[in-house]
């Protein structure tokens, strides 16, 4: 006979949204939000569609700032660290 839905995931100890050990979640994992310069250019007054322009920002330059090379966000390495838990 089948378990319950909850007492199997209970049992198999399913997480739904797991923080996976990747660079992207790693305490050493940096990266630089950056607006594009045609947005800039383009939009002088600092706004397109009633939102700032750093809301248009995108993500670049990932980086491992301990050992000082570009990383994939779901990339990892031995040295995986936990972050801090926010408080
Ligand atoms: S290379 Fe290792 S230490 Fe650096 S960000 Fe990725 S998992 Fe973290």
């Amino acid at each position: 006979m089948a378990l319950g839905v909850k007492k199997a995931k209970d049992h198999c100890g399913y997480e739904p949204k797991p923080v996976l050990p990747v660079c992207g979640n790693c305490a050493a994992f940096r990266s630089d939000m950056v607006t594009p310069a045609w947005l800039v250019k383009d939009y002088p007054d600092g706004e397109l569609g009633g939102k700032p322009l750093s809301y248009y920002a995108q993500e670049k330059n990932p980086r491992c700032a301990d050992h000082g090379f570009a990383v994939k966000k779901m990339a990892t390495c031995r040295l995986f660290k936990e972050k801090e838990p926010t408080k």
